[in-house]
């Protein structure tokens, strides 16, 4: 019963698997879900390997599975002591081109889910006492504009302003709320448009002259997750090879 649970949501792929494997490593339990049923599962006897995983069928974008979750994790083991809210999506939308559906259908993923998961954890941390820690995986385009993904940019920015709110309600409860907002990085999402980059294309994106790993991701998520920040609330931190401090170069 005192080994602290994680939740790790979107935990099939790409950053959230890395992030699973990683708290699996600091000694967490860990909990993941994904929408798909097999590629959870998958995932879920991988992690195996690092310890104790419960793999959950879980659409976050859907309000009972958000409770279904949070409820399921706590009647596996008793508790939960981390939610990292990385389950998103991102497709491109014209403008002029949106509908009420689209719009409504990216948020409920990537900012209802978030609010309704850390809600319910966070009312189990704030009733158990032993506070908590919440982390968000926002992203540089919550800090600045790709063109065609209004809703996903202002989804980021949104996570962005939560954690601040978050973090100033949740204090009382020892909960500390922080976001990560990784520039490129290489996963199932990405792998299309970063693997056609040019090594031009790759300067522009960092002066390290490459994406990230998911690990990479996973290190600062570790972090603030971990004994090192118990000072850290409220804040995001830019994982992006210092692409957001370049001006653009002609
Ligand atoms: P990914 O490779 O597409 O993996 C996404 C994971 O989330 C999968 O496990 C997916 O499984 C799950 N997921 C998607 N929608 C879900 C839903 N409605 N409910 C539950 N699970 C869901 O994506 P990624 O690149 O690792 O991105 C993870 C997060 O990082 C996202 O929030 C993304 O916006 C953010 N981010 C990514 C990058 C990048 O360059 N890759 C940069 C900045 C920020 P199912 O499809 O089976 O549900």
């Amino acid at each position: 019963m005192d080994q602290k649970v994680a939740i790790v949501t979107g935990g099939s792929k790409g950053i959230g698997f890395a992030c699973a494997r990683r708290l699996l490593k600091d000694g967490y339990r860990v909990a993941i879900c994904a929408r798909s049923e097999d590629a959870v599962q998958v995932a879920g006897k991988e992690l195996e390997a690092f310890g104790e995983v419960l793999a959950l069928r879980a659409d976050v974008g859907n309000v009972d599975d958000c409770d279904n979750l949070v409820a399921e994790t706590i009647r596996h083991w008793g508790r939960v002591d981390v939610v990292v809210n990385n389950a998103g999506v991102y497709a491109p939308v014209p403008f002029l081109d949106f509908t009420a559906e689209a719009w409504d259908a990216l948020f409920d993923i990537n900012v209802r889910g978030p609010v309704l998961i850390s809600a319910a954890a966070g009312r189990q941390m704030r009733d158990a006492g032993q506070g908590g820690r919440i982390v968000h995986i926002s992203s540089t385009n919550g800090l600045a504009a790709e063109p065609e993904f209004a809703h996903y940019n202002a989804s980021k920015a949104a996570l962005i302003s939560l954690t601040k709110t978050m973090s100033i309600e949740l204090a009382q409860h020892g909960v500390l709320v922080n976001s990560v907002a990784p520039g490129w990085v290489l996963t199932p999402l990405s792998e299309d448009y970063v693997g056609s980059l040019t090594p031009e294309q790759l300067r522009r994106v960092s002066p390290l002259k490459r994406v990230a790993q998911p690990d990479e991701i996973a290190g600062a998520v570790s972090f603030l997750c971990g004994p090192d920040s118990t000072y850290v609330t409220g804040e995001t931190l830019v994982v992006d090879g210092a692409m957001m401090a370049m001006l653009a170069q002609p």
